[in-house]
C-alpha cells in the first residue's frame, strides 16, 4: 500500500478510516476502542492515546443515533 498523501510506501494505517500512511504523514489522535455506560449510569470510555490518525477524515467526537434501525 502506498501512503494516501505522498504515494511512497505507507509504514501505518489510519485507525480511523482505514488511509495508508507513510511515515512523515502519519498523526496521532487518541482512538476510543470501546464505550459502556456503569450501573449508575455514567457513560465511560476506554481510549488508547496515540493511534495512528491519517489528518484527512474527521472522527466524530459524539455517538450518533442511527434511526430507523428496527
Ligand atoms: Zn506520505
Ligand atoms: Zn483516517
Amino acid at each position: 500500500m502506498e501512503c494516501w498523501h505522498c504515494e511512497r510506501p505507507a509504514h501505518a494505517v489510519c485507525q480511523f478510516c482505514g488511509r495508508a500512511l507513510c511515515k512523515a504523514h502519519v498523526q496521532e489522535k487518541p482512538y476510543i476502542v470501546h464505550t459502556y455506560r456503569t450501573a449508575g449510569g455514567q457513560y465511560k470510555a476506554i481510549v488508547v492515546d496515540g493511534s495512528v490518525y491519517c489528518g484527512v477524515c474527521k472522527p466524530q467526537e459524539d455517538p450518533i443515533t442511527l434511526q430507523d434501525m428496527e
